[in-house]
């Protein structure tokens, strides 16, 4: 998968080179070209935001460089450029799911007050949000989805790390997990795990997951 951001902070993007991302990329599995949006200024100064017209608070990234950054993108009819915003669509598993199946992702990071909204009618296809609350930029929003995205290119994840049976599959978060030591602190791991009865771990996992989806998230339960 190859995933293309456009950010006037490129140098924020530095962890996506580490752990289990890092060694992605260095596979080849997954492409990841972060593209200064100030590059492509036309303006002497390099000058890529200005005041909102009609007046207001903060200033607001300007559409000239934006569209010329997404002009030098090679695109195909694969390729889907996403707006982090928080007006977006919210982020979700099942989206996750659905922007792994792409072969071309294009992230727009946005700063300040937001975009010129010319540059999200050429450029953008969606907008996409990662949760209920304002962050300074877009930065660490795509870095989210990245992540999650991730994790279903595949043999991004090694076996050791499987993306099944996690929080959120069948609408269910996870089952709570213990290593060594048994005992901690005078707090035993539950017995049950440390029986060798394949049958009775899956069965307690289970009422475990709907036990910890009932106290932390019961919405999950309500959905289809
Ligand atoms: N004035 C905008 C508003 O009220 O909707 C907020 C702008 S915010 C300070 C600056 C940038 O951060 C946005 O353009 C967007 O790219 C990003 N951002 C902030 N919160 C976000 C969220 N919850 N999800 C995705 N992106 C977000």
């Amino acid at each position: 998968m190859k995933i293309d951001v456009l950010t006037l902070f490129p140098e924020m993007f530095t962890p996506l080179n580490d752990s289990i991302l890092g060694k992605a990329q260095e596979k080849n599995l997954l492409e990841i070209n972060v593209i200064n949006i100030r590059d492509f200024s036309a303006d002497k100064h390099k000058k890529c935001d200005d005041y909102p017209f009609g007046g207001g608070a903060g200033m607001v990234m300007m559409a000239q460089p934006i569209c010329a950054a997404f002009d030098s993108i090679q695109k195909s009819d694969d390729t889907l450029c996403i707006y982090m915003s928080p007006k977006g669509k919210k982020l979700n598993q099942n989206l996750v799911k659905e922007l792994s199946s792409r072969n071309h992702l294009v992230l727009l990071c946005g700063h300040y007050e937001g975009v010129d909204q010319r540059a999200l009618d050429l450029c953008v296809d969606m907008e996409v949000s990662i949760g209920d609350y304002v962050l300074t930029g877009g930065e660490i929003p795509a870095m989210a989805l990245i992540d999650a995205v991730s994790r279903y290119v595949p043999e991004v994840l090694g076996s050791a790390e499987s993306a099944q049976d996690e929080s959120f599959s069948e609408n269910l978060l996870e089952y709570p997990q213990y290593t060594r030591p048994q005992n901690f602190r005078g707090k035993e791991v539950p017995e049950v795990l440390v029986s060798g009865n394949h049958g009775k771990i899956d069965q307690w996992r289970r009422e475990q997951k709907i036990i910890v989806t009932m106290q932390n998230r019961p919405d999950l339960l309500e959905k289809d």
